[in-house]
Order: structure tokens, then C-alpha cells, then sequence
């Protein structure tokens, strides 16, 4: 980056920061963003002038609530309710909702915006968007769930439409999250609409889209080796976390023929160098998704190493996928996966890369997938099922895995159009974030100064 740029992104960056103190994560991701586009516009003064990428960092609206419930023995608790409605110029607001004590609003910010990015990189017509609470469902009874997310939902009810804004799960939003959020929605508005996605199979939920993270973060992946020609065919992959995205990473390393080796909580993570795969994997996905255990009874069960308080970065493999949440592999951990072999990072979980380790990966000319590519295939699969609401019909899981199967391919064929530097490496930072910024670009500048 040339001096007058660097200038330029630091006097960016200092006006964010000014209207927007004391959100970290916020200006984290403005400036990942930032640091592509403000050099892509150089000799764009259409942009410059209608100050869009200024305009992209104010969020349209943010809507904050007081969310108060009862537990099983009568107490009364407050929480904090969230949506950041970011920017709704090529489609209805779309994004998930995150149930975690960590929620706050420069987390939700910092997710609304690159959602933004993410939507646009489908190709889809999705704004983007994104919600949540400070609430922490584990430990808590299935009533008390449900009691939350109907008091969540009598707020929010009035601020989402399937035309207007319509979210998703996230870090602990999953399907019986879902269903009780649906049910209070149909409740309230009397209308059966497509107005979550990520919806049981039963009313209007999609084949394909409890998989589509997961599965896209490694198609992504594999996209990204065969451009190099080569696959992930006998790879050694470590992965983070042990929800809906890593599990299904998993799944998919196996299948394309590589082998998962670690899995981790917020407690730690353990490492099975034969494999995590089948009847194994199939565990895994009982314990937290049922059972709602943690993931230090893997190591029990299968008698491997578990590695309590630690992360999995330091175990040798081919290719890394931190698929649990934000700023989970630092500079540090970046070289350690650099100085063990590891050739390519895709993030399956949001920006879990921390600017430092961007620095590392791509300095060490790594395959860096970021989120915003990586893991546009759950939205995406969200797009098609509310493709199926409006159509009413429900499509068949070759159809919808083809599909997604193809929109990350061409996800991928933008980042290269748009990220490849003079001596062939392939800059899917940058690719993605200038792919994602001109449809919504233009979008805003077709409807003028507003
Ligand atoms: P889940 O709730 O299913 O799983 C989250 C996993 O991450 C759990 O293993 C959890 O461990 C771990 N985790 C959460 N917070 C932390 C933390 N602070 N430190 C360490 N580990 C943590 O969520 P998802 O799998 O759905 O989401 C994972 C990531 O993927 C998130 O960044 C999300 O935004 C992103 N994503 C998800 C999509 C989806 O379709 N689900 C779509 C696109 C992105 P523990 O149980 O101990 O909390």
C-alpha cells in the first residue's frame, strides 16, 4: 500500500473511530474493508464523490430493546435485544441472530457490515444485517429458552418482514431457537411468512441449509487448491470450534477425501490425529446438539488428547478452518500454521482472523478464504429458502446442493477477477471485498443522495 493510501485509510479510519468509540470489533472490520476499497476507488470519483463507502459505514438503523423473562423458578432477568438494520440497497436486511453474553453492539456492527459485503457476494438479492442479545442459553431449560425468545421476539416482531428484514441463527440461535422465535413471530402477526430462514423442514425450512456453511467454507476451500492444481485429497485439517459450522466442515473435509483431526468449545480442544469422521462425527453432533454437552467428553469417549484452555493452531496440518467465532487465531498462531505447512485458512466462523494474522498468512502468500467468501454459503442457502417461501414450493436437496455448489464457485471466480496480483498469488481479501462493494455500490448510487 502506497504512502498517500496509508494516509488516506488512517484519516479514514480516524473519523470511524471518532463516531463510533469504544467498538473494537466495529473498526476492525471497517478497516479489513477499507484498506481494499479506498485504493480500488482511486480513480473511481463517482464513489469518492457520493461518499458510499462513507455512507456504507453508518448502519441504515440500529433498533436496541429491553428484553425481560422469567426462569423456571420465577425470577425475573433483563436482557439487552439487538438488530443492526446495516443496508438494505440490493435486498431486504438479512442476517442472523446471536444468543451469547459476549453480544454487544459493536460485535452486532461489526457483523452487520460484513454481512453486507457477504450477501452481495452470492449474488443473491440480500441486504444485509444482524442481531441478537446478550443471552447465554447454556445451562438453561428448554422453557426458559423458549420464554426468552418469545419475549425476544414481541419486540422484535414489529421491525421484521419477509420483504423488510428477515434473520437467521447464529452462535447460539439454532433449530429449536428458530422454532420458538417462528412460533411467537406466526403468533403475534398472524401471518405465515418466510420470515426466519433456517426454519424446521416441517414449516418452510430449506434441505441443505443446517449443512451449507460448513460444506461451502470447504468447497470454498477445495475452489481455492484445484485454482493451484490441487485438492484437499489426504489433507490434514484442524478446525475450531464444535457447533453447525465446524461440524459440518468436518463432514466435508472427510467427504472431499481429508481428514479432520481437532475440534474445539470455549474450553478447549481436543485432537484425534485419526480422524474425526463418521460414527465419530456423528457424535459430536448428538453432544451439542442435543445433549449440549462440551467437547472435553470427545476425548473420553475416544480416548484422545484434550487440551484444556488452549486452541488448536499449534497442531500440525495442510489447511485450517477456525470455525468457532471472532478473533480466535492471532499473529502468532498465524505462524505457527505457517511454519508447520499449512497452505490455506479458510474461516468457516466470522472474522476469527485478527488483523495480525491476516498480516502473517498473507505475507507468507497462504490461501487466505475470508469469512465474507468462506462462509456466504449458509446465507446463501438462506436466499434460496426464501426463494421457496415466496414460491411456495420446496426444492430437492441435488437441486439445492448444485446450487450452492455453483454459487461458491462463483464466488470464487470473482475474488480471483478481482484479487489476483501481478505475480499470480490470488488475494481473496481483496478480491472479495471489491466484488462485494460494487453491486451495493452502485445500487446506492443509483438511488441517488440518500
Ligand atoms: P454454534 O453456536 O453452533 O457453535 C459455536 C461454536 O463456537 C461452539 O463450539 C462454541 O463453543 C464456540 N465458541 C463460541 N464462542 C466462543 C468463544 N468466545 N471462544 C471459543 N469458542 C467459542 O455457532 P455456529 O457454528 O453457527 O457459528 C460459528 C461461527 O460461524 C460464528 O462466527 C458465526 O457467526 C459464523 N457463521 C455461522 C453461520 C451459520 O449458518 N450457522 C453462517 C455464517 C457464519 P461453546 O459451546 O463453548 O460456546
Amino acid at each position: 500500500m502506497g504512502d498517500s493510501i496509508k494516509q488516506q485509510l488512517d484519516d479514514f479510519m480516524e473519523t470511524v473511530i471518532a463516531r463510533n468509540p469504544g467498538e473494537p470489533e466495529f473498526h476492525q472490520a471497517v478497516y479489513e474493508v477499507a484498506g481494499s476499497i479506498l485504493p480500488f476507488i482511486q480513480d473511481k470519483p463517482i464513489y469518492q464523490e457520493a461518499r458510499i463507502l462513507e455512507r456504507m459505514t453508518e448502519p441504515d438503523r440500529i433498533i436496541i430493546f429491553r428484553v425481560v423473562w422469567e426462569d423456571d423458578d420465577n425470577r425475573v432477568h433483563v436482557n439487552r435485544g439487538y438488530r443492526v438494520q446495516n443496508n438494505n440497497a440490493i435486498g431486504p436486511y438479512k442476517g442472523g441472530l446471536r444468543f451469547h453474553p459476549s453480544v454487544n453492539l459493536s460485535i452486532l456492527k461489526f457483523l452487520a457490515f460484513e454481512q453486507t459485503f457477504k450477501n452481495s457476494l452470492t449474488s443473491l438479492p440480500m441486504g444485509g444485517g444482524k442481531g441478537g442479545a446478550n443471552f447465554d442459553p447454556k445451562g438453561k431449560s428448554d422453557h426458559e429458552v423458549m420464554r426468552f425468545c418469545q419475549a425476544y421476539m414481541t419486540e422484535l416482531e414489529r421491525h421484521i418482514g419477509e420483504d423488510t428484514d428477515v434473520p437467521a441463527g447464529d452462535i447460539g440461535v439454532g433449530a429449536r431457537e428458530i422454532g420458538y422465535l417462528f412460533g411467537q413471530h406466526k403468533r403475534l402477526s398472524n401471518q405465515f411468512t418466510g420470515v426466519l430462514t433456517g426454519k424446521g423442514l416441517e414449516y418452510g425450512g430449506s434441505l441443505v441449509r443446517t449443512e451449507a456453511t460448513g460444506y461451502g467454507a470447504v468447497y470454498f476451500l477445495e475452489d481455492m487448491l484445484n485454482h493451484r492444481k490441487e485438492n484437499l485429497a489426504g489433507r490434514t485439517a484442524v478446525i475450531s470450534g464444535s457447533g453447525n459450522v465446524a461440524t459440518y466442515a468436518a463432514e466435508m473435509i472427510a467427504e472431499l477425501g481429508g481428514k479432520p483431526v481437532t475440534l474445539s468449545d470455549s474450553s478447549g480442544f481436543i485432537h484425534d490425529p485419526n480422524g474425526i469422521t463418521g460414527d465419530k462425527l456423528a457424535w459430536v453432533k448428538e453432544l451439542k446438539e442435543v445433549r449440549r454437552g462440551r467437547i472435553s467428553e470427545y476425548a473420553e469417549k475416544f480416548g484422545v488428547e484434550y487440551h484444556a484452555g488452549k486452541r488448536p493452531w499449534g497442531v500440525p496440518c495442510d489447511v485450517a478452518l477456525p470455525c468457532a467465532t471472532q478473533n480466535e487465531l492471532n499473529a502468532d498462531e498465524a505462524r505457527m500454521l505457517v511454519n508447520n505447512g499449512c497452505i490455506a485458512v479458510s474461516e468457516g466462523a466470522n472474522m476469527p482472523t485478527e488483523q495480525g494474522g491476516i498480516d502473517v498468512l498473507l505475507g507468507n502468500r497462504i490461501l487466505f478464504a475470508p469469512s465474507k467468501a468462506a462462509n456466504a454459503g449458509g446465507v446463501a442457502v438462506s436466499g434460496l429458502e426464501m426463494s421457496q417461501n415466496s414460491a411456495r414450493l420446496s426444492w430437492e436437496e441435488e437441486h439445492l446442493d448444485e446450487k450452492l455448489r455453483s454459487i461458491m464457485r462463483n464466488i470464487h471466480k470473482n475474488c480471483v477477477e478481482y484479487g489476483t496480483e501481478p505475480d499470480g498469488y490470488v488475494n481473496y481479501l481483496k478480491g472479495a471485498n471489491v466484488a462485494g462493494f460494487i453491486k451495493v455500490a452502485n445500487a446506492m448510487l443509483a438511488f441517488g443522495v440518500m
